[in-house]
């Protein structure tokens, strides 16, 4: 095995999704169709990565189950190495996924084994020879942090996609980070939590768009992360660093399910880091690449595109 350059940590969640005409009422039983797929933001993010070509490896927990079993099977077909914390106790990470007839939906996600991650279930070889650890907030947040620390200790880069904002997350995390990846709401609502002045009226998500490039990285320096990177769907992305701010645009693509669009991002972004030797800015556009790709196809880890396609694409 190819030692993995890139190492994620964090969430693996069964997919169950629904379509129905309408959302059921309480007490209705409705008709509807379904499949069921691999998800959770960490696995998105590792898939994404190494379908784009990086060496990478998984970490995660999962429970002694069928949906288990299945993740094992679905890495082993995909031929991309995990590292499986086994939670006998606890069952495997699944969400419920109701899509209505206009395309809204409704979920619901039990994280379980992957709140049962703990730090002594890290692989500290495999983090101490990687050049880039990921980490996202869906998994156990003291080992999600630890592996962020053995990252930053052993030189490799640090990249955090923030997601979901956890009530319990605690900002001394970002200290461990060299790159931060929001998305528009979770960038609000980070700004809101920690760099926001009392007395300020909070940032709305309408607000941020109107502000002019240099108010939005003196936003993003108050985070004290080194780069910040910003998702901001179809208009693509802006990077803030210390020497700068640079907006990024998307490419133009006929988008049919932009669920795991912000994944795509993160793992093709990693991917594009390693290709370009460390360039923000061709990383981001990999990134953002990887995720117009993704978005023409149904589905979140099985729509990640090939480093093929991605090389076709950017031709
Ligand atoms: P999230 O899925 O976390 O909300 P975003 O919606 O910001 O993340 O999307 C992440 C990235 O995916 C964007 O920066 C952009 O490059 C790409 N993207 C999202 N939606 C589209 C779209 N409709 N067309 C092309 N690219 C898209």
């Amino acid at each position: 095995m190819t030692a993995p350059q890139v190492v994620v940590v964090g969430s693996y969640v069964t997919d169950l999704c629904f379509n129905c005409a309408h959302f059921p009422r309480p007490g209705e039983t409705l008709a509807g169709t379904s499949r069921t797929g691999p998800g959770g933001k960490g696995s998105n993010q590792a898939v994404a990565a190494a379908r784009a070509g990086a060496p990478t490896l998984y970490v995660g927990a999962i429970g002694n189950d069928a949906f288990g079993r299945e993740a094992q099977a679905f890495y082993e077909a995909e031929g991309i190495p995990a590292h499986w914390a086994i939670k006998p106790k606890q069952p495997t990470g699944a969400a419920a996924i109701l899509v209505n007839a206009e395309g809204q939906n409704q979920i619901i996600v039990a994280l379980a084994a992957n709140l049962h991650l703990r730090r002594d279930d890290l692989p500290i070889d495999a983090i101490d020879g990687a050049r880039i650890v990921i980490a996202q907030l869906e998994a156990d947040l003291p080992a999600t942090t630890h592996a962020l620390k053995l990252g930053r200790t052993a030189g490799a880069l640090t990249v955090l996609n923030p997601a979901p904002l956890r009530p319990d997350f605690q900002p001394a995390m970002l200290k461990h980070v060299d790159i931060l990846i929001p998305n528009e709401t979770e960038f609000v609502e980070l700004i809101n939590r920690l760099g926001h002045q009392p007395g300020q009226k909070p940032l709305t998500a309408k607000a941020l768009l109107k502000l002019a490039p240099a108010k939005l990285h003196a936003l993003c320096g108050t985070l004290g992360v080194p780069v910040v990177i910003v998702t901001l769907g179809q208009r693509g992305c802006f990077i803030s660093r210390a020497d700068g701010y640079l907006e990024i645009p998307a490419f133009t693509v006929d988008a049919v399910d932009t669920t795991g669009a912000g994944d795509a991002f993160v793992g093709g972004f990693a991917a594009g880091l390693l290709e370009h030797e460390g360039d923000l800015a061709a990383a981001a556009r990999h990134g953002c690449a990887v995720a117009a790709l993704s978005v023409t196809k149904p589905g979140t880890a099985p729509s990640m595109p090939t480093r093929t396609a991605v090389s076709r694409f950017l031709k």
